[in-house]
């Protein structure tokens, strides 16, 4: 442990900064934790058994402006009068994937972002390193911090899911290995409604590799083609594609319902079906993990094995249940437009959508045809539908408002005739009702039950 007495400052007492302040305690640092809100239990806990330092419910400027280093927890903006204060005095600011950059050792980083599928592709990435043995742990927002994986059980691989704003306030960090799956407006809230400055954040996450790491790109994506067409890369970059065009490059692609990885002479070639999760996303899903598995070094056989045993995750896409012929599913994590289309794309039944929430600027266009094609009634299901109506009025016949899971629930199911599928897929955040999206999805699945 190094005698370092410096000044460690962290904004926010939630899972990254608690394992920030575990791991500044561990390595040696004068650790502060400030959080202007209310500290859950469970993290207040683990600051007073471990000794560390902490305020709640405000910032004192005094014990904050003498930091050394802060770290910044992703949920704060640097518009909150705080982060002012901090930007202007100069401190270091770095995010908590870069503070646990710092102490990871010789250890390996997968590092993997995008709009949509983070999760799924992080845990799927996970589940074949470990059905390979080898010695990793999923970090990010899923699962422990990185900075408190490094502090308590420090591995040889990290599966890490990163979003932009973990990536906003990086300097060193250098996955081995980053995944880019797709970029579609979100969050446009953080960032000044830029769309391009958006963009660049999720780009971040390859500007310190250098050709012996490995960028893993969805070519099919407008906005990661224009970008890299326009910018240089230094990593070794790695597409996959739903088009043939990857046939004979290393890399993934789709033909004739077959999933190919191809890389270093050991090819995988796997019919669709034999996923077990389904949709066109996941075929992306499936074809960044295992490009990402492949190069750390995974054969083939492995991986077909994780394909067809990966159970998905909670929230997204989840079947609940079939009540008199009508089916109802839980993707209530399809917090933007983007994840509802692949949710409408994958529906083969007639659907009553459940939509709304808090919304960050969606533009309803993206899914108008396909709501035409498939969605019969839509049930809004938030504090302010105007959004939904403006975008829906003159095209969905029946759209009616509910301010509950409950109430959305039996709504959807008066309206849904047997053979209908019931899709919670709400394109907005759930806190204007919800304390989160899991908090939304268990409440739907709990109404659901009560039918
Ligand atoms: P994230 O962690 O990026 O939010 P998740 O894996 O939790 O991603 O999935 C979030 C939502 O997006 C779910 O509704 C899911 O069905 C959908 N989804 C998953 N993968 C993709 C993808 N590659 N493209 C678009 N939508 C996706």
């Amino acid at each position: 442990m190094s005698t370092n007495t410096k000044r460690l400052v962290i904004l926010g007492a939630a899972e990254s900064g608690v394992g920030a302040a575990l791991l500044g305690k561990q390595q040696g640092w004068d650790v502060f934790v400030s959080d202007g809100g209310t500290i859950k239990d469970s993290f207040k806990k683990v600051l007073l058994d471990s000794g560390i330092a902490f305020e709640e419910g405000t910032h004192t400027s005094d014990k904050i402006m003498n930091a050394v280093c802060l770290v910044k927890s992703p949920g704060i903006s640097d518009k909150t009068a705080v982060m002012k204060q901090v930007r202007a005095a100069g401190i270091e600011v770095c995010s908590e994937i870069e503070f646990g950059y710092r102490y990871k050792g010789d250890s390996k980083i997968i590092a993997i972002t995008g709009s949509n599928g983070k999760s799924t592709t992080t845990k799927l990435t996970y589940t074949i390193l470990k059905n390979a043995d080898y010695d990793v742990a999923m970090v990010g927002n899923i699962g422990y911090s990185f900075a408190r994986q490094i502090a308590e059980q420090p591995c040889k691989w990290y599966v890490m899911e990163i979003s932009s704003f973990q990536l906003d306030d990086i300097h060193q960090f250098r996955p081995d290995v980053a995944v880019l799956l797709n970029i579609t407006p979100d969050h446009l809230d953080r960032y000044n409604y830029m769309f391009e400055n958006y963009v660049a954040s999720k780009f971040r996450i390859t500007e310190n590799q250098t050709a012996n790491d490995y960028f893993i790109i969805n070519i099919d994506d407008k906005v990661i083609k224009e970008y890299i067409a326009t910018h240089s890369i230094h990593a070794t970059t790695i597409t996959f594609t739903m088009s043939d065009n990857n046939i004979g490059k290393e890399g993934g692609y789709i033909s004739n319902d077959r999933l190919h990885i191809d890389f270093d002479n050991d090819n995988l070639d796997m019919s669709i079906h034999d996923l077990s999760i389904k949709g066109r996303h996941n075929q992306y899903n499936s074809m960044a993990a295992g490009i990402a598995a492949r190069i750390v070094g995974i054969r083939k056989e492995k991986l077909r094995e994780s394909f067809e045993g990966f159970e998905g995750l909670e929230h997204r896409l989840e079947f609940v249940a079939t009540v008199r012929g009508v089916e109802f599913i839980n993707d209530s994590k399809a917090t933007n437009v983007n994840s509802v289309w692949f949710a409408l794309e994958s529906m083969k039944k007639p659907v009553v959508l459940i939509l709304g929430g808090q919304d960050k600027g969606n533009d309803y266009n993206e899914i108008m045809e396909l709501v035409k094609e498939k969605v019969s009634a839509i049930v809004c299901m938030g504090v302010d539908n105007s959004p939904i109506h403006a975008a829906f009025d003159d095209v969905v016949e029946t759209i009616v408002d509910t301010q509950s899971a409950e109430g959305a629930v039996k709504a959807a199911y008066r309206l849904a005739q047997g053979g209908d599928v019931v899709l919670l897929s709400p394109a907005c955040a759930s806190f204007d009702l919800f304390k989160n999206y899991e908090d939304r999805g268990v409440q739907f699945k709990q109404a659901v039950k009560n039918l």
